[in-house]
């Protein structure tokens, strides 16, 4: 009766893992930077995790791997492999 769990509400999938999450749970994420501007918009969104992941880069240098990975342009096997890859060549530029 009292049964609180959220189980209305959308959900959306993390554009780094592909897990599907609650959107409330989620962050959301704009690659063009202006979120005033929804029309013919298709946000991504990051868990929380990946979010903290992803944030602990520079923006801008996430900025540039999301697009470089084709964020919203491509599907979303095709945008992962990619992501995984640029941000392995990140991690190993030292
Ligand atoms: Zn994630």
């Amino acid at each position: 009766m009292f049964g609180s769990r959220n189980s209305r509400g959308e959900s959306v999938t993390c554009i780094a893992c592909g897990e599907s999450i609650p959107r409330s749970d989620a962050r959301e994420y704009d690659k063009h930077g202006d979120r005033w501007d929804r029309r013919d918009k298709a946000f991504e969104h990051l868990c929380k995790a990946c979010f903290a992941d992803l944030c602990q880069q520079p923006r801008d240098g996430l900025e540039t791997t999301l697009d470089a990975a084709g964020a919203g342009e491509t599907d979303r096997a095709t945008f992962l492999e990619r992501f995984r890859e640029l941000s392995e060549d990140d991690a190993n530029r030292d």
